[in-house]
């Protein structure tokens, strides 16, 4: 009996097949599958199962895909953006006690993962895998397999393999776009030809290493999707009027057939052995050019404390002048740059602040964070318990009351305590605010006016939203099932890292967050082979901002990237 059941064990071990689309959305797919575009897409759907796929808040690469990873949410992993968030960090930018800004720390990698990765259980479960261009794989650690790095992997670094000596045995190869290029001011042509041209690199990569073994899983992260997107994001949303880009159009969509092509020869490799998972990190959506400006949000939200004394009186006096600023500026403008005079006028609101209440941070384009400024801090002012409690509450009505003065509609539509987002031990080092911006608005950090709502263009066409994408295919998925749109019970990201251990038949540590999404799979299936959990994966945590990087360069190289990529100002 018992060497039956072991057999069967066996037999019921699945293969994986993983292909990333980072920043795929059904709203810009469902319209190519339509029109024919993705043919094998198209297929693997309808064969299998599909579903949107919420992504992490915020709904960025680093925690998304850490959240893959990991199975859990950012609480328990710790990451919530590319860099560290908390602003009080001994290696966050400080840019003083008394400003309202908080600031990135230091550039997250994947030695700030505070908990066990997939690849780590499936080694340790004799398994064979292959890992190309995850992000938050660098540096490169050993895999019972291979590996290359992806998102984040220093320009020009020579270790971004697992083994080191694949990187000399791989035919050309490129991890993403150069930073100019994701500046995004070269012309179409020429960004979208390194597009494709990176993007044949990988999948020639891609399909030579699947050629080597019978992987028991194997992963390639596509980061082209998420390039391309924020460029050209109307394009592809048919919401969107796209008739001033017509001229490039068949191009853009080339690159989604060119996926779906390099999709195709994966899958008939593959063949019948190997259950396909198609998946997004988060999905897109329309850049805002209506921006909330933090600078007019921190004076509304009364953040700051004022001095007494002399200083007092520098207040009062800029008060008054305050009053009759306009006639001032006015008056002075010919003579003086307005710029001169906006920062002059900042120079004095700093020096009458003796500091804050609380910092605030943007996490993304349409996602901020409120740190309240308590004592445990340096230059802390709320004491810790009931004051922070009060203050914490009071911030959270005045944010959900912020209207827009132009319509008086509500600019945001979701304030969360960060307990109610995230559980586990790193919850504290998030903002201990979350608030979600209707979609028509992004964040302005760096405006010097007054005005509440500024009208600054944006740059990308395209921004991250939470809703993604899940396609499902092969002998352990339920066929025919796709759900809808915006669905309540939509799986999260930490599903899939349940789901694809519970397939490869590896017991799922009983501290996941994700749960196996047993309606993806056939019936029989799950009857056969009951879900197997062992006992936490738990590690001793490390300190997010420990000694992550090599060199002082090697992070001045990584900011650099981040802000071309616009997510340092
Ligand atoms: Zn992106």
């Amino acid at each position: 009996m018992e060497t039956r059941s072991l057999r069967d064990d066996e037999v019921m071990k699945r293969k994986l097949l993983i292909i990333g689309w980072d920043g795929a959305s059904f709203i810009a797919l469902d319209g190519l599958i339509e029109r024919g575009c993705l043919p094998t897409l198209a297929r693997l759907r309808a064969n299998g199962f599909s579903a949107p796929l919420n992504s992490t808040l915020p709904p960025v690469s680093a925690p998304a895909w850490t959240s893959f990873i990991t199975g859990k949410n950012p609480g328990k992993h710790g990451i919530f953006q590319f860099y560290e968030v908390n602003p009080w960090s001994p290696k966050a930018l400080g840019r003083g006690q008394r400003t309202h800004m908080a600031v990135p720390g230091v550039v997250v990698n994947s030695r700030s993962i505070g908990e066990a990765k997939f690849w780590e259980l499936m080694s340790a479960a004799g398994l064979r895998l292959a890992l190309i261009n995850l992000p938050m794989t660098y540096p490169p650690a050993p895999i019972n397999g291979l590996m290359i790095t992806g998102m984040l992997t220093p320009p020009g670094a020579r270790q971004f393999t697992y083994p080191p000596e694949l990187a000399e045995a791989l035919p050309p190869y490129e991890i993403d776009l150069n930073p100019r290029e994701k500046d995004f001011s070269s012309p179409d042509a020429q960004f979208l030809r390194r597009i494709r041209d990176v993007l044949a690199k990988r999948t020639r990569v891609a399909l030579e290493l699947f050629r080597r073994e019978r992987w028991d899983c194997f992963v390639v992260i596509f980061t082209e999707t998420d390039r391309l997107q924020h460029r050209y994001w109307h394009i592809v949303d048919p919401r969107c009027d796209a008739s001033e880009w017509a001229h490039i159009e068949a191009d853009v969509v080339d690159v989604y057939r060119q996926l779906d092509r390099a999709l195709a020869e994966l899958v008939r490799l593959a063949g019948d052995e190997y259950d396909v998972l198609v998946l997004s990190d988060h999905g897109f959506g329309p850049a805002a050019i209506k921006r909330l400006n933090f600078s007019a949000l921190a004076e509304r939200l009364q953040l700051f404390v004022s001095t007494g004394g002399w200083e007092r009186n520098v207040r009062r006096a800029f008060n008054r002048i305050s009053s009759s600023k306009r006639r001032i500026y006015k008056y002075l403008t010919p003579l003086v740059p307005e710029r001169f005079l906006h920062r002059a006028e900042a120079g004095l609101k700093t020096l009458a602040r003796r500091g804050v209440k609380a910092k605030l941070i943007k996490l993304h384009d349409y996602i901020g964070g409120v740190w309240i400024n308590t004592t445990e801090h340096p230059g802390g002012v709320i004491e810790p318990g009931p004051p922070y409690e009060a203050l914490r509450t009071q911030l959270m009505n005045r944010l959900a009351a912020v209207r827009d003065p132009a319509t008086g509609k509500p600019i945001i539509i979701d304030v969360r305590r960060r307990e109610d987002v995230y559980h586990g031990p790193y919850t504290t080092a998030a903002p201990d605010i979350i608030f979600i911006l209707d979609d028509e608005y992004g964040i302005e950090t760096g405006g010097r006016s007054s005005e509440l709502i500024l009208r600054i263009p944006q740059k990308n066409q395209g921004t991250h939203r939470r809703e993604g994408i899940l396609i499902m295919s092969g002998r352990a998925v339920r066929p025919n099932v796709q759900m809808a749109r915006a669905n309540p019970t939509a799986p999260g990201i930490e599903d899939v890292t349940a789901t694809m251990l519970y397939l490869a038949d590896v017991p799922l540590p009983e501290d996941l967050d994700g749960r196996v999404i047993e309606e993806a799979l056939d019936e029989d299936f799950l009857r056969r082979r009951p879900i197997r959990r062992c006992s936490s994966s738990r590690r001793p945590s490390p300190d997010v901002a420990s000694e992550v990087w090599e060199s002082a360069e090697e992070e001045a190289e990584i900011r650099e990237r981040l802000r071309e990529l616009g997510y340092l100002e």
